[in-house]
């Protein structure tokens, strides 16, 4: 029963930290509420195919997306139908990573670049998915994927963490993204694609985004 006595101070310290981090992981996914798949998480299955928790999440969000579309579904039938090209939002309880308090940061999901001009702007100037820690003020990216969909060329371009290409990632890593991508959109008259940190976005696709207009 009285395990803990055979665990040294620094490996209680390690679990604690690592379910620390699960929790706060969890709480995140819970807080998102057209996310309920947190009993398929943590599955072997879902391991094997090197999906992160996020993108568990984002498959999650595809799969109930499209599940509350049809009719008798269990899950979602009191939910107005989701429009799959609104501008999207989720909530996350994320923790400061210098003074550690954990705190709510709205995060979006997806820009509708024609109903949201005004996060276009903001992902142009870096000011897009910042969490800011209420204690020490800090501001910090977070870098969570989310999608960007240009209606004027029927375009969607997923922006996938930075870090992922260049923790091994690779073309191996932005092919299966990019299936992904194209399973989830499969039903829609949308050119797809796929992109690591928000600077590829930028340059490959928001060059000729006018400025904002001047206050008057
Ligand atoms: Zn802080």
């Amino acid at each position: 029963m009285n395990t803990a006595m055979h665990i040294t101070p620094d490996m209680a310290g390690a679990c604690y930290f690592e379910f620390e981090e699960r929790t706060v992981s969890r709480n995140s996914e819970h807080t998102d509420e057209s996310v309920d798949t947190a009993t398929t998480h943590d599955t072997p299955a879902s391991a094997a195919r090197g999906m992160s928790l996020v993108d568990e999440a984002l498959v999650g969000m595809a799969t109930s997306a499209a599940a509350s579309s049809a009719p008798g579904d269990e899950v979602g039938t009191e939910m107005p139908p989701i429009d799959p090209f609104a501008t999207q939002w989720t909530e996350f309880d994320l923790r400061c990573r210098d003074c550690q308090v954990v705190h709510y940061v709205p995060i979006c999901l997806f820009v509708n670049a024609e109903e949201s001009p005004v996060l276009v702007q903001r992902i142009i100037s870096e000011h897009f998915n910042l969490k800011r820690c209420p204690v020490c003020r800090q501001y910090e990216y977070v870098e969570h994927p989310y999608s960007y969909y240009d209606p004027a060329r029927t375009l969607i371009v997923q922006v996938r963490p930075e870090w992922e290409w260049h923790a091994g990632g690779g073309d191996d890593w932005y092919a299966a993204r990019l299936e992904d991508l194209f399973d989830k959109w499969a039903e829609h008259d949308v050119k797809i694609e796929v992109v690591f940190g928000p600077q590829q976005l930028i340059e490959r696709f928001l060059q000729d985004v006018p400025p904002p207009p001047a206050r008057r």
